[in-house]
C-alpha cells in the first residue's frame, strides 16, 4: 500500500478527492502541484504540510511563496517545479491528476524516478501509450488506473489474473446530450454541455463526456493499460453510472464492478491496492436505484468516439493528434469561440489531414501535439 504521495493537479476535481482519501487513511502527502489556484493550494498546503509545492504559473508561484513564507514549505515554479514534485525522493507513488497532455512529461519523469503511478490523467496514455508503458516496464513500476472504468476492469481482471479475456465492456453514461440528434446539438450552450447527469468533474472532461470524446480517449487508454486491441473493446451506454465497466471472459461469463458514482472509490483502490479499506464514499443501494439500463452508443451523432477508435487502429501519432485537436477545440468551445458540433469536426479533420509517420519518439509526440493545436487555435 502507498505510504507517501506526490499529488500533481491537487486543486482539481480528482486532486481534491485524492486528499480526502489520503486524509482518511493517513497517507503522507509530500508534494502538491497545480496550475495557478493560489488560494486553494495554500489551504491544502497548510492542512497537509507537504515538503514542497509547485505552481506551473510563475506569478502564482510568487504569490504562493509570499503566502507560505511563515512555513518551511518550499515553493517551486514552472514545468521544472512539477518535474521536481514528480521525482520527489520521499514519495513512493505519484498521483497524476493533471488535465490534458501536460501530464505526459511528469508521468515519464515519475516513472524514471521509480515511482508507481496512480493515473487519472488519461491523456498521458492516449498521446504516449507506447512510450509510457515501455518505460513503466523498463523501470519496474506499476500504473494503477484511477479512471473509474479502468479501475473497474482492473478489478474484474483480478479474478482470472488477467487471462482468458474475450472482451472489455466499457460503460458510458452518454453525457449531458444522450439521445439528442445532430440538429438538436447545433446550438447547445457551454452551460448545457457542462451539466453531467451523474459526475461532478473538471470542465474539460465534462465537455469530453458530452461529445463522447471521453469514451474514445478511454478506449485508447484501456487498450494500453490492458493490452487489448480496439475490436475487443465494446462501449455500452449505461445512464446510471453504477456498473463502472465489465470484462467478458472466454466462457462468456461477464464480471462487472459496481459502486456509487464517487471517484474516491477508484482513487482509493489505486492507492491502497491490494488492500480494501473503509471508504468515504457511500454504500450502493441497488433497491433504491431500482433500474439499470443499457443501450448502444450513437457513433454517427457522437463522432468523436468513432474518430478515436480509428486513431487507435491507425496507431502511431494518430491518437496524439486526435487528443491535441480535441484539447484545442474544447478550449475554443469553452471560450465561446466555436460551436459544440465543431469539436468533432475539428478532431475529425485533424486526424484525416494527417498523413502518418513511422517514427514515434517523445519529440514526435510533442511536435505533433504543438502543430495540431496551432492549426486550430490560430
Ligand atoms: P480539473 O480541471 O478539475 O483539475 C486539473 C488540475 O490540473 C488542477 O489542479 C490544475 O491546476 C492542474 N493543471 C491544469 N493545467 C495544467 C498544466 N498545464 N500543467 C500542470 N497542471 C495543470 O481536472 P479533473 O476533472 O480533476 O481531471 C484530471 C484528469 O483526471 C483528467 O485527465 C481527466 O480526464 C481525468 N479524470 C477525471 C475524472 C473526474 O471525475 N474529474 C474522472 C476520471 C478521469
Ligand atoms: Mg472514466
Amino acid at each position: 500500500m502507498t505510504k507517501n504521495i506526490s499529488l500533481l493537479g491537487s486543486t482539481g476535481s480528482i486532486g481534491v478527492q485524492t486528499l480526502d482519501v489520503a486524509e482518511m487513511h493517513g497517507i503522507r502527502v509530500s508534494a502538491l502541484t497545480a496550475n495557478k489556484s493560489v488560494k486553494l493550494i495554500e489551504e491544502q498546503a497548510r492542512k497537509f504540510r507537504p515538503d514542497m509545492v509547485a505552481m506551473l504559473d510563475r506569478e502564482a508561484a510568487l504569490k504562493l511563496k509570499i503566502a507560505l513564507s511563515d512555513t518551511d514549505i518550499s515553493v517551486y515554479e514552472g514545468e521544472a517545479g512539477i518535474k521536481a514534485a514528480a521525482e520527489y525522493e520521499k514519495s513512493d507513488t505519484v498521483v497524476n491528476a493533471i488535465v490534458g497532455v501536460a501530464g505526459l512529461l511528469p508521468t515519464l519523469s515519475a516513472i524514471k524516478a521509480g515511482k508507481n503511478i496512480a493515473l487519472a490523467n488519461k491523456e498521458t496514455l492516449v498521446a504516449g501509450g507506447s512510450i509510457v508503458t515501455a518505460a513503466a516496464k523498463q523501470y519496474g513500476v506499476k500504473i494503477y488506473p484511477v479512471d473509474s472504468e479502468h479501475s473497474a476492469i482492473f478489478q474484474c481482471l483480478e479474478c482470472s489474473q488477467g487471462r482468458f479475456v474475450k472482451k472489455l465492456i466499457l460503460t458510458a453514461s452518454g453525457g449531458s446530450f444522450f439521445g439528442k440528434t445532430r440538429k438538436e446539438l447545433e446550438n447547445v450552450t457551454v452551460e448545457q454541455a457542462l451539466k453531467h447527469p451523474n459526475w461532478s468533474m473538471g470542465k474539460k472532461i465534462t465537455i469530453d463526456s458530452a461529445t463522447m470524446m471521453n469514451k474514445g480517449l478511454e478506449v485508447i487508454e484501456a487498450s494500453w493499460l490492458f493490452g487489448v486491441p480496439d475490436e475487443k473493446i465494446d462501449v455500452l451506454i449505461h445512464r446510471q453510472s453504477i456498473i463502472h465497466s465489465m470484462v467478458q471472459f472466454d466462457d462468456n461469463a461477464v464480471i462487472a464492478q459496481l459502486g456509487t458514482a464517487d471517484m474516491r472509490i477508484p482513487i482509493q483502490y489505486a492507492l491502497t491496492y491490494p488492500e480494501r479499506l473503509p471508504s468515504p464514499a457511500s454504500e450502493l443501494d441497488l433497491a433504491e436505484i431500482a433500474e439499470l439500463t443499457f443501450s448502444k452508443p450513437d457513433y454517427d451523432t457522437f463522432e468523436c468516439l468513432a474518430i478515436c477508435r480509428e486513431a487507435l487502429r491507425k496507431g502511431g501519432l494518430y491518437p496524439a493528434i486526435a487528443n491535441a485537436a480535441n484539447e484545442a477545440a474544447v478550449q475554443l468551445f469553452l471560450e465561446g469561440k466555436t460551436g459544440f458540433l465543431q469539436i468533432g469536426e475539428l478532431v475529425g479533420k485533424a486526424v484525416s489531414d494527417f498523413k502518418g509517420s513511422d517514427s514515434l519518439t517523445l519529440d514526435d509526440i510533442i511536435q505533433a501535439d504543438k502543430e495540431t493545436r496551432k492549426k486550430i487555435l490560430v
